[in-house]
């Protein structure tokens, strides 16, 4: 398939507070006839395609060099919307919408026939997500209600959480990026599958095991999210591909702070020494005891929130930097940590030391 290199892509600024009718509509009209277009959520920026017009959602793993069988959310605005893309709501997913929509969690749901396979990767189920973002969701009517919007990063790179990022991977390929500035939360949503009994996390986001458990029980998580050395395959087609990899090797250090700050600096050293360029992930607690490389803070310990809205951020700069190793620090992987180490293990090919 090819994507259109010459194509000449219009990048509107827009505010949450004063949002601009003129450019959702023109984001809409776009979106209506079958074009492209990149806009904010919580999460990450989606690159937003009509998700019931086949040939459009194709034009997003086009734009993105996504593998096909890699199948793409449905994004809503309104409750009223699940019915027409979806066979049935069970109890427990209407429960879960209600607590969690609009926000960073998206549900797998039998499809009805109105979803093209084309969107879904040739699966009978459809992924839906309401995100909690108001320009996202004004764009999401205005395009006719249902928008597939996968990541807006070429496949294989850092989701990227602003603009810039969208557009230094998708300038001449998609028709708009909406400008919204920086995301919230920084990491995808949480990805639930309601067509299994208990339910399974496929993919961990801010909204947590804990937070699901306490609402409708019983809920599975993936092992293969956790346990690199399975040899089971992902339930989750997407989480076979290698996600979110920054150009240079990264290692992730884990153990006792100390240790781990120890290692850290003898890797940056051994390599600097062998003339290598090297990057460091410490946070605000650690960056002051780093003594050689390129060192970035990527917030602090005490509200790991922070941490997970840079992640992506820092992953770029050390792209554009030359970085060709990286070393980070490990995470707890609680709460939101856990969607945090998912994506830094991916990033990091499942490098880890352990000290
Ligand atoms: P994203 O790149 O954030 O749009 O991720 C979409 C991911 O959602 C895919 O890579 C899949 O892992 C998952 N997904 C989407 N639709 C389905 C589905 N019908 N069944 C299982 N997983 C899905
Ligand atoms: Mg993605």
């Amino acid at each position: 398939m090819c994507y259109n290199t010459g194509m000449k892509t219009i990048i509107e600024q827009i505010n949450k507070t004063h949002m601009n009718r003129d450019v959702i509509e023109k984001a809409g009209d776009i979106l209506k006839k079958g074009g492209l277009v990149a806009f904010p959520t919580e999460t990450v920026y989606g690159l937003g395609a009509d998700a019931l017009n086949e040939e459009a959602a194709q034009k997003i793993y086009a734009a993105k060099g996504r593998p096909s069988d890699n199948p793409l959310i449905v994004h809503i605005a309104d409750m009223e919307a699940l019915d027409r893309i979806t066979k049935e709501v069970p109890e427990a997913a209407q429960k879960v919408a209600e607590a969690f929509w609009p926000g960073p969690l998206t549900m797998i749901l039998k499809k009805s026939r109105e979803v093209p396979k084309g969107t879904t990767g040739g699966l009978d189920t459809v992924a839906v997500r309401m995100p909690d973002h108001e320009i996202a969701r004004e764009i999401i009517r205005a395009g006719g209600g249902y928008i597939a919007a996968p990541s807006a990063n070429t496949s294989g790179r850092p989701s990227p959480t602003e603009a810039g990022h969208v557009a230094s991977d998708m300038e001449g390929r998609i028709d708009m990026i909406i400008d919204g500035g920086a995301v919230e939360i920084g990491v995808e949503s949480t990805i639930l599958d309601m067509t299994v009994m208990p339910p399974m996390i496929l993919r961990p986001g801010a909204v947590t095991e804990e937070m699901l458990e306490e609402l409708i029980g019983e809920v599975e998580v993936d092992k293969t999210l956790i346990d690199p050395d399975s040899k089971k395959a992902p339930k989750a087609p997407g989480m076979k591909y290698r996600h979110y990899a920054p150009k240079a090797e990264l290692v992730v250090v884990d153990g006792r702070i100390e240790a781990v700050v120890d290692e850290i600096n003898r890797l940056a050293k051994e390599k600097e020494e062998a003339g290598s360029k090297v990057g460091i992930i410490g946070t605000q607690e650690t960056v002051g005891r780093y003594k050689a490389g390129n060192i970035k803070c990527i917030g602090t310990r005490t509200d790991e929130s922070t941490i997970a809205s840079h992640l992506y951020g820092i992953l770029r700069e050390f792209d554009s930097d030359g970085a060709e190793f990286i070393y980070s620090e490990a995470f707890a992987a609680e709460g939101i940590g856990s969607a945090v180490m998912n994506r830094l293990l991916k990033a990091a090919g499942h490098r880890v030391m352990h000290v």
